[in-house]
């Protein structure tokens, strides 16, 4: 294997070379509030990156992966937040299915979908909340009935990011109408571009619409196309959850760093470190950022197919709130200019940051479900009354 320094300036040589040309104006794009940038572009680069092995970094090496060790994923984010390289429009099929897959999927299954993932050629979305089963996820109504080879799904999904994209959908789904809350769900693979499945976009406060509305009306998937039995969809679900809370974010701290950056460059700029307030969030805003970095350094000993423990719902709390309190220090530090948008409600950097934020202590599970799952698991707290 590689040492970490001959891994680093492999990753930034291959940056350098191929963020450049029909690749360089996606430098700085995508992300929160901004996924409708370049996204044929985005999605090129992303088989960009698959073809020269840069997806499932860590994944093992008879699955298709490059099997290195966490480490060096990291170095990789590093680079590739270093280098502004455009935020992925895969992230959810190599961060979320792609581990799941390892943790609870049949070799069939890992043989069929994680190359395509790995390629970068095929783009997931999650398929979980509901109108009304969001922190109460177990309370997910979608059903699906299995007819021959087939399952058959009907119902909503909420929220669903990026699936105007995707080309498959994880599904946690009622499969067993006659068993209580989470004891009846099934965790299923479903292909998006069918004619059982609508999706339509949610404007969102930041003027654009990454999440949807996901309705199945007689949708259909393949038998096989279940990860672990009938039934047992809850314990699938939470296995992504964990990975969602927890180390997948590592690389978005990252661009958290940048984030830091451009707030105290403005505040150098306009004089806002001046003003001691201001001056003394940055301080706790930069050591906030140290602290989540050492969390997740210590998180880094796992493999990609260890199942998360509560580390994930302390990461997720940690993150959420510091980067909600960066977004309102990047407004107060922009001041008044910062309640003027654009022409066309067109948001600038700070704004965006403000307004998405406020986003992040909801999606993933809210602070409040988080607080409780560790009230439950971590402190042995009596159970909330349901
Ligand atoms: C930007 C974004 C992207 C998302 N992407 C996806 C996606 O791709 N796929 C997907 O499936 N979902 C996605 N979601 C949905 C997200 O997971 C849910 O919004 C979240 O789980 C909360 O559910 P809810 O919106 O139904 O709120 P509710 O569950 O109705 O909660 C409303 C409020 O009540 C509080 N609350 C609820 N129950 C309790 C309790 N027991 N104790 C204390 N407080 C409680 C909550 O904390 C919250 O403040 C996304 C959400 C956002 C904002």
């Amino acid at each position: 294997m590689q040492d970490e320094d001959t891994f680093r300036a492999e990753v930034r040589g291959w940056l350098a070379e191929n963020l450049a040309g029909d690749f360089a104006p996606l430098v700085g794009s995508g992300g929160p509030g901004r996924e409708h940038e370049f996204v044929r572009e985005r999605m090129a680069w992303e088989r960009r990156l698959g073809a020269d092995g840069w997806i499932g970094l860590s994944w093992p090496e008879a699955d298709g992966g490059r099997g290195l060790p966490w480490r060096h994923q990291v170095i990789f984010s590093e680079e590739y937040a270093r280098a502004g390289a455009p935020a992925r429009v895969g992230h959810i099929g190599e961060q979320l299915l792609g581990p799941t897959l390892l943790m609870f999927g049949t070799a069939e299954q890992r043989a069929r979908f994680l190359p395509g993932i790995r390629a970068g050629t095929q783009l997931w979305c999650q398929g979980y909340s509901e109108p009304g089963a969001g922190s109460d996820l177990a309370a997910v109504s979608t059903r699906a009935r299995l007819d021959g080879d087939q399952w058959h799904l009907d119902g909503q999904k909420m929220w669903t990011s990026l699936a105007q994209f995707a080309d498959w959908c994880f599904v946690l789904a009622r499969t067993d109408p006659a068993a209580e809350r989470h004891r009846g769900l099934s965790y299923l693979l479903v292909p998006m571009r069918q004619p059982g499945i609508e999706v339509r976009p949610i404007m969102q406060l930041t003027g654009t619409s990454e999440f949807n509305e996901v309705f199945f009306d007689d949708a259909r998937a393949a038998a096989a196309d279940i990860v672990g039995a009938p039934g047992d969809g809850w314990r699938v679900a939470m296995g992504t959850l964990g990975v969602e809370r927890g180390v997948s974010t590592f690389g978005q701290q990252l661009g958290f760093q940048r984030e830091f950056e451009a707030v105290l460059a403005t505040a150098r700029a306009n004089g806002a470190i001046n003003d001691p307030v201001l001056s003394a969030r940055l301080i706790e805003a930069w050591v906030g950022l140290q602290v989540m970095r050492y969390t997740a350094m210590a998180t880094l000993g796992r493999s990609a197919s260890d199942v998360p423990g509560t580390e994930a719902n302390i990461s997720k709390l940690l993150w959420a709130r510091w980067h909600q309190r960066l977004g309102e220090l990047a407004v107060d530090v922009a001041g008044p200019a910062a309640i003027v948008t654009g022409p066309g409600y067109e948001l600038d950097n700070a704004q965006r940051l403000f307004l998405f934020s406020r986003a992040d202590t909801i999606y993933g599970g809210s602070n409040e479900i988080q607080r409780n799952v560790i009230a439950e698991r971590a402190l042995g707290l009596p159970r909330e009354p349901r």
